[in-house]
Order: structure tokens, then sequence, then C-alpha cells
């Protein structure tokens, strides 16, 4: 067989073959590994065709796929194939050995990198001993995997199929896919178990979270709010929630959407001004008059557009809830007053004049709460030298009247 001229010439390459789903640090460490302790010069990582769970979701092969890219691309000696990915129907690993062979000549020699789980199932696969002749295999070992019986069956291929197999002790982490999958979908971390921006993918495209009202979610939000907001922020955040389902239970309004918005709604907040403005261009924020001259007010709209963008939450009365809590603005939605005035009764919050009179009508008169609310906040902005905003000095006529008229 030709060697095609377009590929560089290499000697030793090992593939990495896998799921991925999703890519952990297990697969990491075996893969480099290998590549120290046998001198190799190129690591392909392909990932299988189908998922086992997903099968036909090209969407979630596509996700694996990136995944993967996001893990190795730090590693100059990694590299991420998309040759199974793309191929249509039943996706072999003999025929990706022999598309490998045709790409780098029959002089490299091939490493296919398995677990001392997977190098028991080799002869399950398509035609085994013709796989076994035309690449080498490693089998590195894996927490779990009894060493002896993993020994038994590389000496089996060895004797029975002439299979050229080594074995290499990698460092033991007892790490797998299904544990990672498991573990997101009860709300536990993951840090550290796959790269930083594996987990991070995983949290923006809610990939293992059971269906809403999705409790995990709700924890993946938490952990990353605690790594975002100072630990002042992130515990007056926790107020807000907890205060926000309080008042969703008495006034009758969903308690998870309640919480869901109290959590997020600060979550844009602890970014300087010009972070704050950069993020409003990003993510198309429009920045009126008084936002440019105020910047911090702008994290309330920021924070709705966050919401929306990172945690992917698409109920609308949840990012108004978001968008309006400092300014408030007139006619606002149940939920709105609710996280408008949990942020400012929350129970974590130092005592300012006003704060008893508000928490107490918060509990009879939501309305005549915010009517309060906005009074003293705009009383104290004014002292502050702050301009109001035109949102919040019609909430007060509004709410005036509607009190009045009550
Ligand atoms: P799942 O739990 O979904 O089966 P997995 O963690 O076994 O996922 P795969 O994508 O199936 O991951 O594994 C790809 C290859 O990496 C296999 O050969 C497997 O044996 C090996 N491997 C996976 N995790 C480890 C680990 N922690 N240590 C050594 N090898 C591993
Ligand atoms: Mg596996």
């Amino acid at each position: 067989m030709k060697q095609l001229s377009v590929y560089k010439c290499y000697n030793k390459i090992a593939v990495m073959g896998g799921t991925f789903n999703p890519i952990h640090i297990g697969h990491l460490v075996a893969a480099e590994a290998v590549r120290r302790e046998l001198g190799i010069e190129r690591v392909i990582f392909i990932p299988t065709g189908n998922a086992p769970h997903k099968e036909n979701d090209p969407m979630y092969n596509e996700h694996r796929y990136l995944m993967t890219v996001l893990a190795t691309v730090a590693n100059p000696y990694f590299e991420v194939s998309r040759t199974e990915i793309d191929r249509t129907g039943k996706s072999y690993t003999i025929d990706t050995i022999k598309e490998l062979r045709l790409k780098y000549g029959e002089d490299c020699n091939i490493y296919f990198i398995t677990g001392a789980d997977a190098i028991e199932q080799i002869l399950t696969w398509k035609d085994p001993e013709e796989l076994l002749s035309i690449c080498r295999f490693v089998a590195v070992t894996r927490p779990g995997y009894d060493r002896t019986r993993l020994e038994k069956a590389i000496n089996t291929l060895k004797q029975k199929y002439k299979g050229n197999i080594e074995f290499l002790e990698v460092p033991a982490l007892s790490i797998s896919s299904t544990d990672i999958r498991n573990r997101v979908a009860a709300g536990k971390t993951i840090k550290y178990l796959v790269p930083e921006a594996v987990e991070k993918y995983i949290l923006k495209f809610g990939l293992y979270f059971p269906e809403y009202p999705r409790s995990a979610l709700i924890s993946h939000i938490n952990e990353d709010l605690r790594n975002i907001l100072t630990p002042k922020r992130f515990k007056h955040t926790q107020g807000v929630a907890e205060e926000a389902v309080k008042l969703a239970h008495i006034y009758n309004e969903d308690e998870d959407k309640a919480y869901l918005a109290g959590l997020l709604h600060d979550c844009a907040k602890c970014y300087t001004d010009e972070e704050k403005l950069q993020l409003c261009h990003k993510y198309n924020v429009p920045l009126d008059r008084v936002i440019k001259k105020q910047p911090d007010l702008a994290h309330s709209f920021l924070g709705g557009a966050m919401a929306k963008a990172e945690y992917g939450v698409e109920d609308e009365d949840i990012i108004n809830a978001i968008c309006y809590h400092t300014t408030g603005r007139a006619n606002m939605s149940l939920l709105e007053k609710i996280i408008y005035i949990a942020d400012y009764i929350e129970p974590n919050r130092e005592y300012f004049p006003g704060l008893e009179e508000v928490r107490q009508l918060a509990y009879t008169d939501i309305d005549k709460a915010v009517e309060r609310s906005l009074q003293n906040t705009i009383e104290h902005n004014i002292n502050k030298k702050r301009i109001i905003h035109p949102l919040s000095a019609a909430a007060l006529e509004y709410y005036r009247e509607e009190n009045n008229e009550k």
C-alpha cells in the first residue's frame, strides 16, 4: 500500500477509541502515560460513531466530539478524529485502523489503547483476528479490574490469535463516564474529574441533567455562583432564593421558578463596571442613558441575558424578574414583585431604616411592600446623588395609584 504524501510521516501513533460520553481525566492520564512510555508521536482520540444511549442523535455525537476537542486541545501530541462520528451506518474499529494504515503507510506502528475492561471484549469486535494482525494493542490498567484476569485475557489473545499486546500500568483513577453522568444527574460536583472546559460545556448545554425542574441544574448553578460571586454576595443570593420561595408559597406562585430567579438575580453583579459594559455588548443588552452613567445598574439586565445564554433559562417571566429586580417597573408580574421584594428583605440583609416595615408588608400586601421599598430606594438614591432610573419613577407612580384605589 502506498503512503499518501499529504500526511506527516510518523513511526508510532496511538489510537484512543471510546464513547467519551464525556471524556474524563482517566482517559487523558492513560493516553499521556502510553505516549510517554512507548514514545508515541501522536495520540489520535477517536470518538465512536454512536453513543450507547442516544443512538441516533447527531447533536449528541457533536457534543462528545467537541468535548474531546476541548479536553485535548492543550496537548500538542493529541488530536481528535471525526472519522467514526462522520461514518454513516455502523462503525467498526477495523475500518478505522485500515483507514489510518492507508493514511500513514505500512511502516507506521499503530497502537490501539484500551482499558482493562475493553481488552476482554476485543474478541466480540468485528474481524478480531485481522484487527490483531494489523495493529498493536496497549492494555492499560483500570481500577476495579482484576490484574490476573487481565493478564489471562492478554495471554489468550497473544497465544491464540498471535496478537501483539503490551500491558501498561497507568496511574489508577477510579473514574468512568457513567460515574460522571450519574454525578451530574444527582447534582454532585465533577470538578477536577473532567477538564474545566468540559465541565463548563456540560453545564452550558445542560448535558446529563434530568428534565426540568432540574434540581441538579440548580446545584450546578449554585456551584458556579459560588465561584463567580464574592462570599457575601453568594450568601445574599441564597437568602433571596429562599425568601422568594417563602413569598411564592404565600402568594401561590411557582416555587421552583421563584427559587431559580432568586438564585440567578445577581449572577452578573460581581463584574467590574468595565466588564459589565463589555458583557452587555456581548449579550446584546441595550444600554440607556442612565445605565451608561451608572453601569452597576446594568447587572440586572445583563443578569437576565446571562441566565438565558449561560444557564439555559427560557421562561420569560424568570428572565424579566431578573432584569427588573433593581429598577422595578410599572405593572410587574407576581414573580417580578416577589424577586424585587425578596431582594429587599432577605434575612442576611443588614439593618437599614424602613427594612422592618417592608418585611411586615411583604407577607400581607405585596403591592404595598413594593410601593414602600420603591419609595425608600428612590429617597436613598437621591441622597446619594444618583440618577433615578425612569423605570423606578414610573413604578412608584403606578403602585401609588394602585394602592390608593384599593
Ligand atoms: P462508560 O462508563 O460510558 O463506559 P468509560 O469511562 O468506560 O465510559 P469509554 O469512552 O468507554 O469511557 O472508554 C474509552 C477507553 O478508555 C476504554 O478503553 C476504557 O477502558 C478506557 N478508560 C476509561 N476510563 C479509564 C480509566 N479511568 N483508566 C484507564 N482507562 C480508562
Ligand atoms: Mg466504557
